[in-house]
C-alpha cells in the first residue's frame, strides 16, 4: 500500500495509545459475566455511545426467546456501522461482550482494569475486550486517515459466545446480519496472538451416555444390576481402544496447541447411584445397587472425520461392551454438535490480514486453528459467509484464567494490523 497512507495510519494509532487503554478499561469495568448473562444492555449502550463519537450509528437487537434470554437477563446485541463516501465492501469486526465467571486465585480486582506496566488486568481483558478496543481504535484511525473511503465498517458487540452464541451471533446470522450481500469480510478479535491468523476450529459432538441397571439391596448386589459397574466397563473399553485410536488420528488442520492437533475426547462428568448428599446432611448413605449411571462426553473431531462416523465409533464401542456383559443396556443422547470450520487460506480477508501483519510486524504470520469453537461457526453455517477469521491481541492460554491480562503493546500492534487491513480492503483503488 502507499507509504504515505501507512505512515499516516501509524501516526494516528500512536496518537491514540491513551485512548486505547481507556477504551479497554471502560469495557472491562462492565461486569458482563455469563452465565447468567449480566449487563448486556449496559455494554451495548456504552459501545453505541463510544462509537457515536466516531460517527457510527447503532442498531440494538435483542435475541428474544433465544436460549438464556429472559426479562431478567435479556440477550442484547449491538451493531455499530460507519458508511464511507462511496459503495464498496463492508468489513465487520465482531466481538463477544460476555466474560466467564471470575473463579478463584485472583490477586487483583477482576473488574478494576488495573494498569501495571504494559498490562491491563481484568476478567475479559484478553478474552476479548482488549481485542474489541483494538478494533475500535483501528477503525477510528482509518477513518481519520481515509475519510473518503469506499464501503462500510461495522463493529458488533454480541452476547453469549461463552455459552454457544445462540443469543448472539447465531441470532444475528439468522436475522441476516451476516448475509454475504451485506457483509463481505469478518474479523473476530479473539485472543489468538497478534502474529497469528486463526482460520477456524475442530468439530464438536457432546453426548450423554447412560447405562441402565436394576436397584436392589446393597448387601445382595447379585439380586440387582449395577449401572456403575457397566459404566466402568465402558470407560475401561475407552482406555483400551478409543483413546489410543484418537491419539494417532492427526489432522492436517494447523490446530494449536499441538496437543489439540488430533481427535480428542473428554469425559466431562459422571453421575451414578445415590445423589450427592446435601450440605449439612450428617447421616450415612443407604445400601442400594445403582440403577442408572450417566457420563457426558465432549468429542472434538477433525475435518478429515465425518460426524456420523464419530457417532458410530462410540456406538460400536458400546456394542463391544454389550457383547461381554449380559443384560447390558445403554442409551446415547445427542446434546450439541458443530461441524469443523476452516476458511481457505486464499480467502481475501486471510490474504489481506497476512499482508498487513508482514507490513506492520515484519513477520510471516502463522496460520492456526483454535482448539475450541467460537462464533465463526454461526457466521459460516447460518450466515453462509466463508470469508471470516479470528485475529486479535492476547495470549490464548490466558483466557478464562485468574489474573487474566492484555498487553498494551500487543493491542497497539493488533490495532495497526487492523487499520492497515481496513486500508487495503476499503481505502485503495
Ligand atoms: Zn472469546
Amino acid at each position: 500500500m502507499a507509504g504515505h497512507v501507512r505512515d499516516r495510519l501509524m501516526i494516528e494509532i500512536d496518537q491514540r495509545r491513551d485512548t486505547l487503554i481507556e477504551t479497554a478499561r471502560d469495557l472491562i469495568r462492565i461486569p458482563t459475566i455469563n452465565p447468567p448473562g449480566e449487563n448486556y444492555r449496559e455494554i451495548c449502550d456504552h459501545l453505541a455511545a463510544r462509537l457515536a463519537d466516531a460517527g457510527f450509528s447503532a442498531s440494538f437487537v435483542r435475541a428474544n426467546g433465544a436460549f438464556g434470554d429472559s426479562d431478567r437477563y435479556p440477550r442484547w446485541n449491538v451493531i455499530c456501522r460507519h458508511d464511507g463516501a462511496g459503495s464498496g465492501d463492508c468489513v465487520h469486526f465482531n466481538a463477544h461482550t460476555d466474560v466467564v465467571t471470575v473463579g478463584k486465585g485472583w490477586t487483583r480486582d477482576p473488574f478494576a482494569a488495573t494498569v501495571e506496566g504494559d498490562r491491563i488486568y481484568g476478567r475479559g481483558a484478553c478474552d476479548m475486550k482488549g481485542g474489541l478496543a483494538s478494533a475500535i481504535i483501528a477503525a477510528e484511525a482509518f477513518i481519520a486517515t481515509c475519510p473518503d473511503y469506499r464501503g462500510a465498517i461495522e463493529i458488533s458487540g454480541t452476547a453469549d459466545e461463552e455459552t454457544g452464541g445462540f443469543g448472539g451471533v447465531a441470532h444475528l446470522a439468522e436475522q441476516g446480519w451476516f448475509d454475504p450481500s451485506r457483509v463481505q469480510h469478518v474479523i473476530i478479535p479473539e485472543p489468538l496472538n497478534k502474529d497469528r491468523i486463526c482460520l477456524g476450529h475442530r468439530g464438536v459432538w457432546w453426548a450423554e451416555i447412560e447405562t441402565e441397571g436394576r436397584i436392589a439391596h446393597g448387601s445382595m448386589p447379585f439380586l440387582g444390576d449395577c449401572a456403575v459397574r457397566h459404566m466402568g466397563a465402558v470407560i475401561a473399553e475407552m482406555e483400551a481402544s478409543l483413546f489410543p485410536a484418537l491419539a494417532v488420528r492427526r489432522t492436517d488442520m494447523p490446530v494449536v496447541p499441538d496437543g489439540a492437533r488430533q481427535s480428542t475426547l473428554n469425559v466431562n462428568s459422571i453421575h451414578g447411584g445415590l445423589a450427592e448428599p446435601e450440605d449439612g446432611y450428617t447421616g450415612l448413605p443407604s445400601a442400594c445397587v445403582p440403577d442408572r449411571c450417566v457420563i457426558t462426553i465432549d468429542r472434538r473431531f477433525l475435518v478429515e472425520e465425518d460426524i456420523d462416523e464419530v457417532k458410530a465409533e462410540i456406538d460400536s464401542l458400546m456394542q463391544r461392551v454389550a457383547a461381554t456383559r449380559p443384560g447390558f443396556r445403554y442409551e446415547i443422547r445427542d446434546l450439541f454438535e458443530v461441524q469443523p470450520v476452516m476458511t481457505a487460506e486464499t480467502a481475501p480477508v486471510v490474504t489481506t490480514v497476512r499482508e498487513a501483519i508482514r507490513e506492520v510486524m515484519a513477520v510471516d504470520p502463522e496460520m492456526v486453528l483454535s482448539p475450541g469453537t467460537y462464533d465463526q461457526k454461526h457466521i459460516d453455517r447460518i450466515g453462509r459467509l466463508q470469508n471470516c477469521i479470528a485475529y486479535g491481541p492476547g495470549l490464548l492460554e490466558l483466557a478464562h484464567q485468574p489474573d487474566e491480562w492484555i498487553g498494551i503493546g500487543d493491542m497497539m500492534d493488533s490495532a495497526r494490523v487492523m487499520a492497515v487491513s481496513l486500508a487495503r480492503l476499503l481505502g485503495e483503488t
